[in-house]
This record gives structure tokens, sequence and C-alpha cells, in this order.
């Protein structure tokens, strides 16, 4: 992934509300014995799954801790420049 792919997929994460397993198995972690689930959109891959609040997925911590380090891992202006003036 990219600066911008990883950057883009954490602004995502933050932001997200609810989502589905998928998702959650892949960004987060479980943290509670039982959630209320039902059929909606999932705030992460956008897709209509059954959901669950992202509360329930530890907020996505680990998945974010990950992608924060792999950030770190990529030098920055590499890829394509931006010229701020
Ligand atoms: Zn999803």
């Amino acid at each position: 992934m990219t600066r911008a792919e990883i950057q883009r997929l954490i602004k995502v994460l933050r932001n997200a509300y609810v989502c589905c397993h998928q998702c959650g198995d892949k960004y987060g972690v479980y943290s509670v014995g039982c959630s209320s689930m039902w059929e909606g959109k999932c705030d992460v891959c956008g897709q209509t799954k059954i959901i669950t609040e992202t509360r329930d997925w530890a907020y996505f911590i680990t998945g974010l801790r990950k992608l924060d380090l792999q950030l770190a891992d990529i030098p920055k202006g590499k890829q394509k420049k931006t010229f701020s003036e």
C-alpha cells in the first residue's frame, strides 16, 4: 500500500461507526461477548452486510496501530511530489 492508501484507510477506520464482521476481524479485535447486529451498510468496505458498531471491535485500535507502523516504514516524499507553493 502507498502512504496515501494507508492514510485514507486510517481515516475511514477512524470515522467508521459501524462495520461488518469481515472488516472488524481484519482491523480490530472483538471485545464484547455479544453485540447487537443488523443489516446495513458497512462504513469500511461500503457493502450491505450484517453490521455491528465499531465499538464492539475496540474501535479498530489494533488495525490502526499496525497502519501507523506501516506508515512510519514508508519514507516520505517517495511518491508523487506535491508542491505547496
Ligand atoms: Zn465491511
